[in-house]
């Protein structure tokens, strides 16, 4: 999609630190980190968020967890949060879907 921003970084338009790639997934470190490890991990396709998700293109979403289960245990992650903001007013501010992995600290419930 033209004016995504994460569509820009998978095309390599923009740049990003890479943990992972396939034909449908793409991982990178987040630019503004919130865990000593805090990483997206978002289908290639464009689907603007978990709300937009159907029978149609929910195999991407299994493609991405299954991302995050190697990844983690490629990276000795024992305990991580996996979290995704559907909508601004769950602070949702690009409208591409991504999950954000977050591990390396004592975290708390629930998120604020
Ligand atoms: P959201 O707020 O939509 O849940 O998450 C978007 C995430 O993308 C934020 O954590 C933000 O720090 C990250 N982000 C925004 N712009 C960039 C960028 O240009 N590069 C990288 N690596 N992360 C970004």
């Amino acid at each position: 999609m033209e004016d995504c921003l994460f569509c820009k970084i998978i095309a390599g338009e923009i740049p990003s630190k890479k943990v992972y790639e396939d034909d449908d997934v793409y991982a990178f470190y987040d630019i503004d980190p919130q865990a000593p490890t805090h990483f997206l991990v978002i289908p290639k396709q464009h689907i603007p968020s978990a709300a937009a998700v159907t029978p149609e293109n929910s195999m991407v979403v299994a493609k991405c967890f299954e991302a995050i289960a190697k990844i983690a245990k490629e990276m000795g992650m024992e305990s991580f949060r996996v979290v995704s903001n559907i909508g601004e007013q769950a602070q949702q501010s690009v409208f591409h879907l991504h999950f954000h992995v977050l591990s390396g600290r004592d975290m708390t419930w629930p998120p604020g």
